[in-house]
């Protein structure tokens, strides 16, 4: 018999859902906790976030630019699995986050609008999954609309995703004529019956593709069907397990999760097939979830989710152990034990306190600033786990305060909101300059906003004459200090305590690594 450890570790399903902007991701998380029993009714996702609206004006901004700032991350039951959903920002100006989200996952869902097919920021983000292999399901979404022909969507995908597809669902029509979806193994029609909201009407399903009760409800549409899927089933791939798992061939659903259609297909074949967690790489060895001794990384942080507790919580992804509450953990980088009394669970109802973690699972600890993005927690074995990216920002402004007396609040907001990870601050050698720096303009409008809404702080960001910036190290000590003393007006600290070239344009980048060449500049730094 499995032990309990390997029963609850094999039964834990972690993923995200990748998507353009509008394809629906929202409607699917909604539907995927609706009939994952975690919310009676529908409306919910957006429900919370409409009360958070209220309480913050940081909200606000999200709800006028129409984006999703925040990530969380939802936990439910679902059969006899335990499904963790970690939710991703779809702005681009948020990207960074997505891709170190990415890496805490063991699959992606893929949502596709029907009527667009594959956009701009599905492309960016698969080309990430495809850097660890992630197995990707696909969702067609919106057939309750006229869109393209589903054939014609799947060339896309292969050809621009470069990823076989193997369609599990087929839709019967689309748009007026949209009649419901045949499951190509069971051989079962599923019969389409719109229901908005939280009720979950199950529809009626005929067995058998030859059933003549198909003739009866669909006319026409029944041999039109039985056609198209002859042609289908002899263009496409079938589903095969391993290449899935190895991230060469994506299932393909068809649905409209408004209408909390062709959903329960997806989560059914879903908690089936998906991977349990996966063994994850770290400086010295793989570490696999095998092994009862804990460990853990820190893919997240963020500041004030609940604006009345201040609190800033790092998200840890479980790779190894169980964890227990009030477990004495190593801070790996820092090399410091920390008891952990008050972790929290994320079940998609809301945050609660948790008693028993395991593999696959995401924990919430409270962050007083010791924690950064990537820091490994383990029962005490030296560890450190790779390939959670910091990218340079591309953009720069210089932090301008309009009361001179909130000096000490402005520090400490940015050193906060930059612990995210979204924006990175940077305090020059010379000079007492506050620079900020981020991947999209949009950040700068977020940080301003929260440094008032949350510290009450009225900042400005202007423009300032750093154009690129490069992390630097030195592997001889002396060099090192030479460089820090001749180049001193072009570095800075950055908040995690590291040097960091600051250049005011790329020409000077250049020619300092010239100079320089014993220094390693380089535009991304892995955290730890
Ligand atoms: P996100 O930006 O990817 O999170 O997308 P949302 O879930 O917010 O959906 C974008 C828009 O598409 C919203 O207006 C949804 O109501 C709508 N939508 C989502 N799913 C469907 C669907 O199945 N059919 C139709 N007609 N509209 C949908």
């Amino acid at each position: 018999m499995p032990s309990r450890y390997a029963t609850e570790t094999a039964r834990r399903r972690t993923f995200a859902i990748i998507s353009h902007p509008d394809a629906g991701k929202t409607t699917v998380t909604e539907k995927l906790l609706l009939f994952g029993g975690a919310i009676q009714l529908a409306g919910t996702v957006k429900g919370r976030k409409a009360a958070r609206h209220a309480t913050s004006d940081w909200m606000e901004l999200e709800k006028q630019r129409g984006i999703s700032v925040t990530s969380s991350v939802m936990q439910f039951p679902y059969k006899d699995r335990i499904v963790n959903l970690l939710d991703t920002p779809g702005h681009q100006d948020f990207s960074e986050d997505t891709y170190r989200t990415l890496t805490a996952v063991d699959s992606a869902l893929m949502v596709i609008d029907v009527a667009k097919g594959v956009e701009e920021r599905t492309i960016k983000l698969m080309e990430v999954c495809r850097l660890r292999d992630t197995p990707i399901m696909t969702f067609i979404n919106k057939l309750d609309r006229e869109g393209r022909e589903p054939i014609e969507l799947l060339d896309e995908v292969e050809d621009v995703l470069k990823i076989q597809c193997a369609p599990v669902t087929w839709p019967i029509g689309m748009g007026k004529r949209f009649k419901g979806v045949y499951h190509l193994k069971r051989d079962v029609v599923h019969l389409f019956s719109p229901t908005h909201g939280g009720k979950i009407q199950q529809g009626e399903t005929i067995q058998g593709l030859d059933n003549p009760r198909l003739d009866e409800v669909l006319g026409s549409q029944a041999e039109e069907l039985r056609e198209e899927l002859e042609l289908v089933m002899g263009a496409s791939h079938q589903f095969d397990k391993d290449e899935y798992l190895a991230g060469r061939q994506t299932p393909v659903f068809f649905g409209s999760a408004i209408n909390n259609f062709g959903i329960q297909e997806l989560l059914d074949d879903f908690v089936e097939h998906a991977p349990p967690p996966q063994p994850r790489p770290t400086e010295i060895r793989k570490v696999s979830p095998e092994e009862e001794t804990f460990s853990g990384f820190v893919f997240k942080i963020q500041a004030n989710m609940d604006p009345q507790h201040r609190d800033r919580i790092a998200f840890l992804r479980i790779c190894s152990g169980t964890f227990t509450k009030g477990m004495k953990l190593n801070h790996v980088r820092i090399q410091r034990d920390v008891r952990i009394s008050d972790a929290l669970t994320f079940l998609a109802s809301d945050r609660e306190h948790l008693e028993e973690a395991y593999p696959g699972d995401i924990i919430g600890l409270h962050n007083h600033g010791t924690i950064r993005i990537g820091d490994t927690f383990t029962q005490g074995e030296a560890l450190a786990f790779t390939g959670i990216p910091n990218f340079a920002p591309e953009l720069f402004r210089r932090a301008q305060l309009r009361d001179p007396l909130k000096m000490k609040q402005l520090h400490k907001g940015l050193q906060q909101l930059c612990e995210e990870g979204a924006t990175q601050l940077f305090r020059p050698l010379t000079n007492n300059d506050l620079i900020l720096g981020a991947v999209g303009i949009l950040q700068f409008d977020v940080v301003a906003h929260r440094l008032k809404s949350e510290y009450n702080v009225d900042a400005a960001f202007e423009t300032v004459s750093v154009q690129t910036a490069r992390w630097v190290t030195c592997e001889d000590e002396r060099k090192l200090e030479q460089f820090k003393d001749k180049a001193a007006a072009n570095l800075a600290i950055d908040h995690g305590g590291d040097l960091v070239y600051i250049a005011p344009t790329r020409v000077n980048l250049q020619m300092a690594m010239e100079k320089w060449p014993e220094v390693t500049f380089s535009a991304t730094r892995e955290h730890g």
